[in-house]
């Protein structure tokens, strides 16, 4: 048998490099922000165009290369950046490897123009799946800038997995926050499509972090400073009042160089424990500074994931200055959840801004008679249970309509009639409920009773109403007097420009849209108007995360978000009449025994399972 091992030819080998280097358009972001970093740059602008699927480039004003040099940096494991193994034990620079540009330009087709300081004339080379096109001397300004189009050309199975260029756009958007974050005495621009997303001029890091996620988030950090001889720790916690549902914003950086590392992200929850839910998660922007030769940065080749010669000790260290910070600015005590079970609500309003005196709009004029602020005043009449019918309009062939008094699971028929005939009496007169640890509603049935689960129900209720409203596509909107004014990031707004239209079929007005600023002139009829703010936060973060994952639509996202933000919590009390009108609402529902994240609504607990317990 002859022999049959051969080498590789470069090519094919950068394009399999290529394939852990470069998963999506992001990647080569981060790639070229880096080496223009290392290369000293003052200045960064990304361009960007469809999600990067067409043009990705990064020019800069630092060192630039040589002719020979900018040649040579398209080779494999060609780098400036370390000369011998003991350097990779005192990196300082983001970029070792010298494999991402031979991997980009194995799979794109590459534009690169560069001039260093101490020449007079640049380079311009064109190279396109490995092969070198063009190469020129140009006339050019010192610096590089490095175009990257038609990402994976050359490997289709490659490019159909890229998913839409919103999506590639908001991981774009991701790394350019991570790079920017980390630097913040570099002056970053990031173009979209031709308009400027983000324009950060030089600053220190709390104005980076305000530049980025707009003036809002100024209130809402807490410094936290501590140096020991292991580790310089500075940087921004979130207050925990602003912790959110969703992992938002949550940054460290070690050495400058963003990380990911759910050890000291532990260390960091640790410290917030007892002072946030425990579903919500702290923002943070932490910069940890350590000696280069104590950690190896080598593990994996996109370099998010790093090892640290003594991580228990920087997990103590870090959770003392965290909690730290929380007690010095007073943010820890204070917070009691068993004292003050409603601290939910005054939570969501401790960030708006005071609020103007308001017009007293007539709230009796009200084409929508059922949809009374929250749901629950006129909710008694029997009528309401017949306007569900008109709720699945044209979906009612796909939904099986599933008629929701049999499948309420009461023992028998009479039970049921108990509680749906003749509603009127059987609230004022018969029918008791109370509130059982401002968590459940218990109510009488004939054969026993209902624990139905408050915050649950009226989830369902409110996303019923609101798909309802969604359905029929009447404009369920107040008209604002004045209309209100709220600003975002500029990353906020690319997906509130996205979801504009299903956010007006909710009842959504709006006005003059401004680079961080957004005119509202209309809110849906159930939200309050200083809950707008709020609402929007949770849409956007919810709509970026698709938290529920099974979404069929941007309106169920949406009316799963407002259901969730809007409906009574845990903690809050209900009046009487609140508790029988919820009582109703659910049970005139399409679908009662489950809440929209599929969540058991409410059990009942017959007279003979209580009889049995006293055998
Ligand atoms: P690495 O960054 O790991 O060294 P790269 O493939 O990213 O590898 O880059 C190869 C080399 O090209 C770098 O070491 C550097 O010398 C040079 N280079 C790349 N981008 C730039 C830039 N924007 N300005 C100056 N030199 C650059
Ligand atoms: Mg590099």
């Amino acid at each position: 048998m002859g022999d049959i091992i051969k080498l590789l030819p470069d090519h094919v080998a950068n394009q399999i490099a290529a394939g852990e280097v470069v998963q999506r358009p992001a990647s080569v972001v981060k790639e070229l922000m880096e080496n223009a970093i290392d290369a000293g740059a003052l200045s960064i602008k990304l361009i960007v165009k469809d999600g990067g699927k067409v043009l990705i480039q990064v020019v800069d004003d630092g060192a630039g290369m040589s002719d020979t040099d900018a040649r040579l940096s398209f080779e494999r494991h060609a780098t400036s950046k370390i000369k011998c193994a003991e350097d990779l034990f005192n990196l300082s620079t983001k970029g070792f490897r010298g494999e991402a540009l031979a991997s980009i330009a194995a799979i794109a087709h590459v534009e690169l123009q560069t001039k260093p300081s101490n020449t007079e004339f640049g380079t311009h080379i064109k190279i396109e799946g490995s092969k070198v096109t063009a190469q020129e001397v140009i006339v050019t300004s010192k610096g590089t800038s490095i175009a990257v189009k038609n990402l994976f050309f050359n490997i289709p199975a490659r490019r159909n997995f890229l998913k839409s260029n919103s999506v590639e756009l908001r991981h774009i958007t991701d790394e350019f926050h991570r790079v920017a974050l980390a630097h913040p005495s570099i002056h970053f621009y990031f173009y979209n499509n031709g308009s400027e997303l983000f324009n950060l001029p030089q600053s220190n890091y709390r104005q980076r972090i305000v530049n980025i996620f707009g003036s809002r988030t100024n209130e809402k950090l807490v410094p936290v400073e501590e140096e020991t001889q292991v580790v310089k720790i500075s940087g921004y916690i979130g207050k925990p009042e602003f912790a959110k549902k969703s992992r938002g914003e949550q940054y460290f950086f070690v050495n400058n160089r963003f990380i990911k590392s759910p050890y000291l992200h532990h260390a960091v929850v640790a410290a917030f424990e007892g002072l946030i839910k425990s579903d919500n998660h702290p923002g943070y922007f932490l910069y940890l500074e350590v000696d280069p030769a104590s950690i190896d940065i080598n593990i994996h080749p996109t370099k998010t994931e790093i090892k640290f010669d003594d991580e228990h000790t920087l997990y103590a260290l870090l959770r003392s200055a965290v909690k730290h910070s929380l007690g010095q600015f007073n943010v820890a005590p204070a917070l009691d959840f068993d004292q003050n079970l409603n601290l939910e609500t005054p939570y969501a309003f401790k960030n708006r801004e005071a609020e103007l005196p308001k017009v007293v709009v007539d709230s009796g004029f009200n084409p929508f008679k059922e949809e009374i602020q929250r749901g629950f005043k006129n909710s008694y009449q029997k009528e309401s249970t017949k306007g569900w019918e008109s709720m699945y309009v044209g979906l009612e062939s796909k939904v099986g309509r599933e008629d929701s008094f049999s499948s309420v699971s009461f023992e028998s028929d009479s039970i049921t009639g108990s509680i749906f005939e003749g509603t009127h009496e059987v609230m004022e007169t018969n029918t008791t409920t109370f509130q059982l640890r401002r968590k459940y509603i218990v109510t009488t049935i004939i054969s026993g009773m209902v624990v139905i689960d408050q915050s649950r129900a009226h989830q369902r209720v409110l996303y019923e109403k609101f798909l309802k409203n969604i359905t029929i596509k009447e404009a369920v909107s107040q008209q604002l007097l004045f209309p209100l004014s709220l600003s975002f990031s500029s990353s906020d707004m690319v997906i509130i420009e996205e979801i504009k239209e299903s956010l007006a079929t909710i009842g959504f007005g709006f006005g003059k849209v401004d680079r961080e600023v957004l005119e509202i002139t209309g809110v849906p009829l159930l939200v309050a108007e200083s809950e707008v703010g709020m609402v929007l936060d949770q849409l956007i973060s919810d709509y970026q995360q698709d938290i529920t994952g099974d979404s069929f639509s941007q309106t169920d996202i949406l009316s799963k978000t407002l259901c969730k933000t809007l409906a009574v919590k845990t903690g809050e009390i209900l009046d009487r009449n609140s508790q029988l009108a919820l009582v109703n609402d659910l049970f005139a529902c399409k679908e009662s025994k489950s809440s929209p994240f599929n969540k058991t609504i409410y059990i009942t607990i017959t007279e003979n399972d209580i009889d049995k317990k006293f055998i």
